[in-house]
């Protein structure tokens, strides 16, 4: 990806938080558009971002079970350090939700959602 305009994008709040100035979605994740070999492409920042700090990531885009975690909780942010590579699985273990479904199904006896493949709560 060309770096061009991409880096000027970014400035640096005191949470250490580096927001972006461009594009945001409507579900508050950066957006970046470019073009490589002549083609409109559009990249979601902090991915990028992410990507060109700890390496690329085989199977990103296909292996639904991996997601990129705001630690920060602030979607504009593209700093990698604020981010963290979770499994879809474990970010929903996070979640009180699920967590008490879980007990549940095993305070009645049912196997535990754990078990299921995880996917199937997702
Ligand atoms: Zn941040």
């Amino acid at each position: 990806m060309p770096k061009h305009g991409f880096w000027n994008k970014i400035i640096e709040i005191a949470s250490g938080c580096w927001i972006w100035r461009g594009k945001l979605l409507d579900n508050g994740y950066a957006q970046f558009n470019t073009i490589v070999s002549g083609a409109p492409k559009k990249f979601l920042v902090h991915r990028y971002a992410f990507e060109a700090y700890y390496g690329e990531l085989p199977r990103w885009e296909k292996n639904g079970d991996l997601e990129l975690d705001h630690l920060c909780r602030n979607r504009s942010c593209v700093n990698p350090l604020h981010l963290q590579l979770v499994s879809r699985k474990e970010n929903l273990e996070r979640s009180p939700l699920w967590r008490e479904n879980s007990i549940l199904a095993m305070r009645a006896g049912q196997s535990s959602p754990r078990d299921k493949a995880g996917r199937h709560y997702s």
